[in-house]
């Protein structure tokens, strides 16, 4: 009951693939379908822009779009608003010499949104374990029309860093599997709530933790890269906070010199950041980005972005 209230604060998020038409052209051809340019919640045909990420439209939290054509064609694609931040926030460059790793792509939202953000331009390596998700992955990249994209079924864990194939990576967007507590309405998540001690839930989280600090160790042994996000759309400080103050006191992020990425390149008007008392350096919470399921009119979720900072050794000499 209480997560239909929740669903009911969530618009229907609409992202124009802009691989294939203009944001403007979307709105043009939903006003001639009959929807009103007011907002989601005005009426059952009320849509607007999103004020944070460009490309997204909000719709009524209602609105179906399984016959409609743009959805099928790929010209427009459904994804919260919380998971577009992690690429937006990644922010990949759009140039031909571009290298950028998804190091956890399926079911592929934010991979064909890096392509977006690319420009098609470049490289873009998209990493997925598991088969059965790697084959709805290229499936989806290729209803996006998303041409810059490499998709390779393996282990992110298992990829040498020091291949000279990715000696160019620059940018890695880490997007693991997680508890997936900040899901409004996901039922199994209710009812391993609900079949799960407190304890039995600490193990499982505690296992989630140490999995997703190992994919943001490894992501900083790339030689190039000076950018990562990662992102849960979990609740829990556990799989949130904790692993990104134990990933800045790593042997990976000091000899590589990784911090935070300062508030100012992390979505800077988004009101909801980490929890400080969950830090190791309250300041730093600002550095974090959160979502409060429903109450932010998203899932929940959160992000972080770490940074290589050039030592003053390296840019006096
Ligand atoms: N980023 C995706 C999107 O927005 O569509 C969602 C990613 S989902 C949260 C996590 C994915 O990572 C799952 O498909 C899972 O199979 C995959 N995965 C987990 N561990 C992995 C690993 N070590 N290497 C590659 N893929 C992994």
């Amino acid at each position: 009951q209480q997560q239909d209230q929740r669903a009911e604060r969530i618009p229907r998020y609409v992202r124009v693939n802009t691989h294939e038409w203009t944001a403007k052209e979307a709105i043009a051809s939903y006003t001639s379908k009959g929807f009103t340019l007011s907002g989601p919640f005005e009426s059952s045909k009320g849509f607007c822009s999103d004020e944070h990420i460009p490309n997204l439209l909000q719709f009524a939290p209602r609105t179906l779009f399984h016959d409609d054509e743009a959805y099928n064609s790929g010209k427009v694609i459904l994804q919260d608003k919380a998971s577009c931040f992690p690429a937006a926030i990644l922010d990949p460059p759009a140039s031909d010499a571009a290298v950028v790793i998804d190091a956890t792509a399926a079911p592929g939202n934010k991979t064909s949104h890096l392509s977006a953000l690319m420009g098609n331009r470049g490289k873009l390596y998209a990493f997925e374990r598991d088969r059965r998700r790697f084959s709805t992955l290229t499936k989806m990249l290729s209803n996006a029309q998303c041409k810059n994209v490499s998709p390779v079924n393996a282990d992110f864990l298992t990829v040498d860093p020091l291949d000279p194939s990715y000696a160019s990576v620059t940018h890695i967007l880490l997007d693991p599997s997680c508890s997936g507590s900040g899901i409004v309405n996901r039922m199994d998540y209710l009812v391993e709530q609900e079949s799960e001690n407190e304890t039995e839930q600490a193990d499982r989280l505690q296992k989630l933790a140490k999995f997703q600090l190992l994919m943001i160790k490894h992501a900083m042994k790339f030689p190039s890269v000076h950018r990562i996000v990662y992102s849960t759309c979990s609740i829990h400080a556990i799989e949130n906070e904790h692993v990104v103050r134990d990933a800045l006191k790593s042997d990976e992020a000091c000899t590589n010199n990784f911090r935070l990425a300062p508030r100012d390149q992390v979505l800077p008007t988004w009101p909801r950041r980490g929890l400080p008392g969950e830090m190791d350096d309250p300041d730093l919470a600002a550095s974090l980005v959160r979502c409060a399921p429903g109450e932010d009119a998203t899932n929940g979720f959160f992000v972080s972005c770490f940074v290589r900072s050039v030592s003053d050794a390296s840019s006096s000499g």
